[in-house]
């Protein structure tokens, strides 16, 4: 069981397959950001082995991510063989669904049970000027190729301001009007080198409910507004569907926080907006054998800070966002 120094669990690893992306969205890299080497990324076989180190120190909820996690090679083998792990109960992936459309029924038999798709506006031209060249058509297709192939999809639009801070906002609210699906907005975190465009452009969830609520009705908390997951949950007075607020910058949830990430360059990260991260590539490549590696995930683990510190203007600048994974 790994457990930190406050007592928190940590069940939940998200692991960033990739640092490549198909897209460029301007919240998250740099037009010409430059991928690390392959050599310098985990190997296929060493991510299944340390999925089975860490379903055996106690993580059962495994999320692939990236960089867009479905442009990675072998995607459904690694998929398949991380549901299969002993221990691992569920295996879900954070995708841009632009190459949903043709993998989501291969992944799905392959044990993929859940799809969050990002998708920040419903408009063409808007969510061009965000990815800097998607077409959101073929999202849209993957978001249907998923719910054909039975997995579970929520939507994930992250908001920034002067590009879909208002009636794309309500577009994508809208749908949970007609479709029992949880649509998620994301307040926009800072890092690295896109850090001020990142604080300058940021969307809260108080003013995103005031514009949601001004045109479609006032909304109305779900669960008593408890947590579920990292979003808080409401629905529209008519809704079928739910609307989520993961609001990291102005309501953090650290305190339930049970994942840690796993970068694909294989370092350990303890916290999505703190710096800190251990090495796991170079033990394993030196010859670690699988109780050394346990040794050291669990030291990392009861490290993990407390929270992030962006309250103090503590902004992490080692990484951004495509090399964590989200
Ligand atoms: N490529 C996949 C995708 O876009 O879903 C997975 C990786 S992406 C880094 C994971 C999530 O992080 C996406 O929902 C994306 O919108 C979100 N994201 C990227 N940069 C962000 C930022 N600066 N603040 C908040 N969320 C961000
Ligand atoms: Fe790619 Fe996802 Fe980053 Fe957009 S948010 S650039 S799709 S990794």
């Amino acid at each position: 069981m790994s457990v930190d120094r406050f007592g928190r669990h940590i069940t939940y690893l998200r692991i960033s397959l990739t640092d490549k992306c198909n897209l460029r969205c301007v919240y998250c890299m740099p037009e010409d950001m430059t991928f690390r080497p392959r050599a310098e990324l985990l190997q296929d076989e060493e991510i299944f082995r340390l999925v089975r180190i860490f379903a055996e120190l106690g993580f059962y909820k495994f999320r692939l991510t990236g960089g867009e996690p479905t442009v990675r090679a072998n995607i459904v083998n690694i998929v398949r063989q991380i549901a299969e792990t002993p221990g691992v109960r569920t295996v879900a992936m954070t995708t841009n669904g632009i190459l949903l459309s043709r993998l989501a029924q291969p992944l799905a038999q392959a044990g993929l049970k859940r799809v969050n798709v990002s998708i920040d506006t419903l408009n063409p031209d808007k969510f061009r000027k965000l990815t800097r060249w998607g077409d959101v058509q073929d999202v849209w297709e993957g978001v249907h190729a998923a719910e054909a192939a039975g997995l579970g999809v929520k939507l994930n639009a992250v908001v920034v301001r002067g590009y879909n801070d208002k009636e794309d906002v309500v577009d994508l609210a809208r749908l949970t009007l007609y479709q029992p699906w949880q649509v998620r907005f994301i307040e926009m975190m800072p890092f690295g080198d896109v850090a001020d465009f990142q604080q300058a452009g940021v969307v809260t969830q108080k003013e995103l409910m005031a514009t949601i609520g001004a045109e479609l009705g006032e909304l109305v908390p779900v669960n008593e507004g408890r947590l579920d997951g990292e979003a808080r949950l409401y629905r529209l007075p008519d809704g079928i569907g739910t609307i989520g607020f993961i609001s990291s910058v102005t309501q953090p949830f650290c305190a339930s926080c049970t994942r840690a990430r796993l970068t694909a360059d294989g370092r350990l990260r303890l916290c999505l907006l703190r710096e800190k991260e251990v090495n796991l590539l170079k033990p394993m490549r030196q010859g670690a054998s699988d109780d050394e590696l346990k040794g050291i995930i669990e030291e990392a683990i009861w490290w993990k800070p407390w929270g992030h510190g962006l309250s103090a203007n503590v902004i992490p600048r080692n990484r951004v966002m495509s090399e964590i994974g989200g």
